[in-house]
């Protein structure tokens, strides 16, 4: 949660440069390169954003720790890189007064490589969202993936000769119900 609260600051940082810097043609938020940074930065935080929420949702909702594991291990593998984007980002729009200690952009970069260790290494979220979403899902059945197409075909062919034997073995019936 504190980490939305500074991916969000970043965030409306970088739109105010945005449509306060002017260059020779309009102000930076005319530019659809930085329009697509706004963009993209507003649509990472809130897909986290909302990540966050459900979990946090979850965790009350539940009260095991272990129902909530991978949830809790995505915000986590997730967190360091949203904040790392919309930094960088608000940076870049920032130009040199972005990299200098001016504005709070470094402290908050190296915080996105601090959220990337300190409450356990990315990797090993990555690792325990990964196996539990694995534990669940089972092999496919035979040698091919089940949404491999001509198995797929093989397999409607078979059940439609089936249905088709089967009411051919039936007796006749006509529209009334009666055999006929
Ligand atoms: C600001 C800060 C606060 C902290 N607060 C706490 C705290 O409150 N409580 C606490 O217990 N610890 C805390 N720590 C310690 C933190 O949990 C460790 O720094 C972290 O787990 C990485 O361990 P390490 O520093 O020994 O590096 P290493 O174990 O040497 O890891 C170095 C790198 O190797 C990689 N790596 C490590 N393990 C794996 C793996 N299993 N799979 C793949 N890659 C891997 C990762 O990239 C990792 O960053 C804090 C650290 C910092 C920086």
């Amino acid at each position: 949660m504190r980490t939305i609260g500074e991916a969000r600051k970043a965030l409306d940082l970088l739109m105010e440069r945005a449509v306060s810097r002017q260059t020779r043609r309009g102000t930076l938020a005319e530019k659809q390169l930085v329009q697509a940074m706004v963009a993209d930065s507003w649509i990472q935080l809130e897909q986290f954003r909302l990540l966050v929420l459900r979990t946090a949702w979850k965790i009350d909702r539940l009260q095991d720790y272990k129902a909530v594991r991978k949830d809790i291990a995505a915000v986590k593998a997730a967190m360091p890189k949203v904040l790392h984007d919309i930094v960088s980002r608000a940076i870049q729009v920032h130009g040199s007064r972005g990299v200098s200690d001016e504005m709070p952009f470094v402290e908050q970069l190296v915080a996105s490589y601090v959220m990337g260790i300190a409450d356990g290494p990315t990797e090993v979220h990555q690792v325990a969202l990964a196996k539990e979403l694995l534990a669940a899902v089972k092999p496919a059945e035979g040698l091919f993936p089940s949404a491999h197409r001509p198995a797929a075909r093989e397999r409607a062919r078979r059940a439609l000769a089936a249905a088709g034997a089967a009411t051919a073995a039936a007796p006749h019936t006509n529209d009334a119900g009666r055999s006929a």
